[in-house]
């Protein structure tokens, strides 16, 4: 008889977690898999999936006013927010299905609850208790909120999903992921927008040129930005909150979303039971091999406070389970992960940034462009899209790329290929482009940026 009930037990049903469990249990092991909120986790309920639907919706207002210096009379423009979040909540729950159907077929046992750490092979599912020979931790993130006064009439991005009606007047706290991509749907959906950074320029860690050209083009497009300023408290009367900031500014709004970032969801796990060590922020520190210091609990995803993306929780749990049970041990690469920013023009990244590369102390060379994109010489909207690439000079490698506009991310992911297999800029070059699009400008660029005068790297200061 086996020692244990399980193999392999995942806590979590989210991106990794579920990724985890299915390749375990393709590899024949006896897998369980506790989940006490929805299958499926952040991306598919209250993060990717519903925001990427949410952009599309947004995107819709743009092409219908384009739509009139392509000959279009459209009228009759009317926005429904209740069809909007019933159409995306069929989705969600559609693919909440698919993921029970996943697991169950690969074998593994649901179960909707909530676990419990006892020791280092032992769990409790509410009454139940359940033993396994190894663990996984793959409980992911919370958002949290600023300790600052009123914070409670204000909501993050769990609730942002289930909201009743569209607010006209929205304030948003944070400069990172989710408030500029909330910040577009939002202002496309017809509120007014008033994003709040705490610095001097949101997006801290992305390529100084995204930075200042998306702030750029999100001003323009109506969003009210303001910079170096944080809510000072917030009171409510009636349905209107009176936002007040640290500047002095007073707002009105009718709904406050704090995105001031994410943290590992850790608490109540047991995790100090099963003498499981945390960092400060209360991320479990796991090894190259995602063991954490007890040698049966390992963690993939969020939980870790990494590279906090879907599918790098969705790589790491895939090469745990083939490593842990496929006779095929491996670890994911962390270099030139692509990221994108679903903003409004969107952003895409991979590599290094400029100040990264110059860093590193070799001669760096920049190539720049900064173009009106086809489509909007008939549309007349007053939108640029913008690209970068970053060049070791010595080497001719393409060290990182940077773009704004739009389908930034659906180009940056072909190129992030390219970077994996260490392209350098003459077989960029060497590349024929594809007539008319933007992504030919990665191609096409062919003048050097001048050098910086001394001093003029904002990011190499901070
Ligand atoms: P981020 O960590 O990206 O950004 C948090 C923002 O809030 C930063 O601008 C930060 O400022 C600011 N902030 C933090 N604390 C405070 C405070 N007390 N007062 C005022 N401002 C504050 O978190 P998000 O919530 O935007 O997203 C969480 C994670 O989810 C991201 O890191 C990302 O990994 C993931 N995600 C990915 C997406 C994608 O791939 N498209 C989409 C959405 C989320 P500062 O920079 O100064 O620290």
């Amino acid at each position: 008889m086996a020692a244990h009930d399980f193999d392999f037990f995942v806590i979590g049903a989210g991106s990794g977690g579920v990724r985890a469990a299915r390749i375990a249990a393709g590899h024949g092991a006896r897998v369980g898999i506790a989940e006490d909120l929805y299958l499926g986790g952040t991306c598919v309920n209250v993060g990717c999936v519903p925001k990427k639907l949410m952009v599309y919706a947004a995107h819709v207002a743009h092409d219908m006013q384009d739509a009139a210096g392509f000959g279009w009379t459209i009228g009759g423009r009317r926005h429904d927010w209740a069809t909007l979040i019933a159409n995306k909540d069929q989705e969600i729950g559609r693919l909440n299905g698919v993921y029970r159907r996943l697991l169950d077929g690969a074998g593994a046992q649901v179960f909707d609850a909530r676990a419990r750490l006892i020791d280092a092979h032992t769990m409790a599912l509410g009454e139940r208790v359940v033993t396994a020979e190894r663990i996984l931790i793959a409980t992911g993130g919370w958002p949290t909120k600023p300790d600052e006064p009123g914070a409670e009439h204000g909501i993050t991005s769990n609730e942002v999903f289930y909201l009743p009606h569209l607010p006209e007047r929205v304030v948003i706290a944070g400069g990172g992921y989710i408030a500029v991509e909330f910040a577009g749907i939002f202002q496309g959906l017809g509120a007014e927008v008033t994003q709040l950074y705490r610095g001097p320029l949101f997006l801290r860690g992305f390529d100084d040129d995204i930075r200042s050209v998306l702030a750029r083009e999100m001003t323009k497009a109506g969003i009210d930005l303001r910079f170096n300023v944080r809510i000072a408290r917030i009171d409510k009367s009636g349905e209107t909150l009176h936002v007040r900031l640290t500047d002095g500014a007073a707002l009105e709004a009718d709904c406050v979303l704090y995105a001031t970032g994410r943290i590992p969801n850790t608490r109540g796990l047991g995790l100090e039971a099963a003498g499981v060590a945390l960092d400060g922020q209360g991320a479990v520190i796991v090894d190259e091999e995602y063991r954490t210091n007890v040698s049966s609990i390992y963690a993939v995803g969020d939980v870790t406070n990494r590279f906090n993306l879907t599918p790098v929780a969705i790589a790491e749990g895939h090469a745990l389970a083939d490593s842990l049970f496929g006779g095929n041990p491996r670890r994911i690469g962390y270099d030139n992960i692509p990221t994108a920013i679903f903003s409004t023009p969107p952003c895409a990244t991979v590599g290094l940034t400029e100040a990264e590369a110059r860093a590193r102390g070799g001669p760096v060379d920049i190539y720049k462009s900064d173009f009106r994109p086809l489509k909007h010489t008939l549309s007349g909207r007053d939108e640029r899209t913008m690209m970068k690439l970053v060049v070791d000079r010595d080497s001719d490698r393409i060290l990182g790329v940077h773009m704004v506009g739009a389908d930034a991310g659906e180009i940056m992911q072909g190129v992030a290929i390219a970077l994996n297999c260490g392209a350098t800029k003459t077989q960029f070059d060497r590349t024929i482009g594809i007539h008319p699009t933007a992504a030919e400008e990665f191609v096409t660029m062919r003048t050097r940026q001048p050098e910086p005068k001394e001093g003029d790297s904002r990011a190499a200061a901070e």
